[in-house]
């Protein structure tokens, strides 16, 4: 059996700044009480982990931002990595929050993107995922801002002119097939992909896997986490025969590697890099020993 770890994986940039900003604001706030608005990064044990510093998460997968800050009432409020529209901020800071901004700075540039484009007179179909925080954000700058979640929301009637863009942690193959149907419909929009670097890399090296003959992948990352999602969905459809994804090694059961020869890891952004290389270490360790024994020597999360 051979253990292929997936590189890049895991950890991105924004991940690491939203995490670092929430810590540093432990330590410039020690008297106030710090709740993030919404889940920092999409992965539980980075949430859990930042409860151990006082830091707290209101979540609510059936509230937007706005209605979630109804939970928070004093002290500091941190906006996620995902970005936040001005209406939230403005209702925060009308509140007498404190408010820290956590958003990713390449969610940051397709936010200042879309305005430059509503200002110049355009509308703008933006390919994301209903729900989720960072397409609420860039939804709320507009009511021109129209959300594609597919082909099928394609069924617009638009007499403008046109701006294409996405979410920056869609698949890079999805977002082909929606702006193929665009191009078709409206042939003089304009079309800018804005899929992160650190999502496309990520992607691209899942897509590479073809010519290395894996039998099994396995995804280490939350399911609320979008890029990671994506990781798994790509790899289902490039035909690796068998994908799976876990949130850390305490899901994997050993019947879902036995009959493995060749198994490749990999992680999303916002997955902490430990939970990933005990995953590898139990892989490694049965693969040479053919003892399924669950590996998590380091728990440090963040
Ligand atoms: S996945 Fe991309 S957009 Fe999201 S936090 Fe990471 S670098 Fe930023």
């Amino acid at each position: 059996m051979e253990i292929i770890p997936v590189v890049p994986r895991g950890y991105c940039k924004g991940v690491v700044r939203a995490i670092e900003i929430a810590k540093k604001c432990a330590v410039d706030y020690p008297d106030q009480k710090i709740t993030v608005l919404g889940m920092i990064v999409h992965n539980q044990h980075v949430v859990d982990a930042l409860k151990q510093l006082n830091i707290h998460t209101v979540e609510d997968k059936k509230k937007n931002r706005i209605q979630l800050l109804d939970e928070i009432d004093e002290g500091v409020v941190i906006f996620t990595a995902h970005g936040i529209s001005e209406q939230a901020k403005q209702k925060a800071l009308k509140k007498g929050l404190i408010c820290v901004d956590a958003s990713c700075t390449d969610v940051i540039e397709t936010q200042r993107l879309v305005k430059e484009k509503i200002n110049e007179g355009y509308h703008v179909l933006y390919i994301g995922k209903k729900n989720h925080p960072e397409a609420e954000a860039v939804l709320a700058i507009s009511e021109h801002v129209h959300l594609i979640t597919s082909i099928n929301d394609l069924n617009l009637n638009l007499n403008a002119k046109l701006f294409v863009t996405n979410q920056t942690t869609m698949s890079i193959l999805e977002i082909e097939e929606i702006i193929d149907q665009i191009a078709k419909k409206w042939p003089d929009a304009q079309i800018m992909r804005e899929i992160c670097n650190a999502t496309s890399i990520r992607q691209k090296a899942v897509l590479d896997l073809k010519e290395k003959e894996i039998d099994l992948l396995i995804v280490v990352g939350d399911p609320h986490s979008n890029n990671t999602t994506k990781l798994k969905s790509l790899a289902s459809e490039s035909n690796i025969p068998h994908v799976i994804m876990i949130e850390s090694v305490f899901d994997l059961k050993e019947e879902q590697i036995r009959n493995h020869q060749r198994i490749a890891v990999t992680s999303g952004a916002s997955t902490p890099t430990v939970l990933t290389n005990q995953v590898i270490d139990t892989l490694k360790h049965y693969a040479s020993t053919l003892e399924f024994i669950v590996s998590d020597k380091n728990t440090k999360i963040i």
